[in-house]
């Protein structure tokens, strides 16, 4: 998995995705406002996508929709992007999306 995402970093979708996220956000953290090794952050885990909808090949990550979808993108700095990995790495249910959308901005 882990090369997945390797290879998911150097496709042309994402280099697209984070140079819209850049200039949406300023190139700033949405969260703490820091430009500092600023990264794209999926507000739903990847890891979490690639369970729920079985996406066990490269091909079928690439080709979901929602790994793409701006809505669920967002700029962050690189100590948000740690703490909100590790806060999110657990849990997966639909709800929990949900929850996490909405509780984003806080
Ligand atoms: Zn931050």
């Amino acid at each position: 998995m882990r090369k997945f995402n390797k290879k998911l970093r150097d496709y042309w979708k994402f280099k697209a995705r984070k140079k819209s996220l850049r200039k949406k956000y300023n190139n700033k953290c949405e969260l703490c406002g820091s430009n500092i090794l600023t990264t794209v952050h999926h507000k739903i885990p990847v890891r979490d996508i690639k369970i729920l909808y079985q996406l066990n090949t490269y091909d079928k990550l690439k080709n979901c929709k929602l790994l793409w979808d701006i809505n669920w993108l967002t700029l962050l700095c690189n100590k948000c992007h740690n703490e909100i990995d590790k806060a999110c790495y657990t849990r997966i249910t639909h709800e929990f999306h949900q929850e996490y959308a909405l509780n984003f901005k806080k």
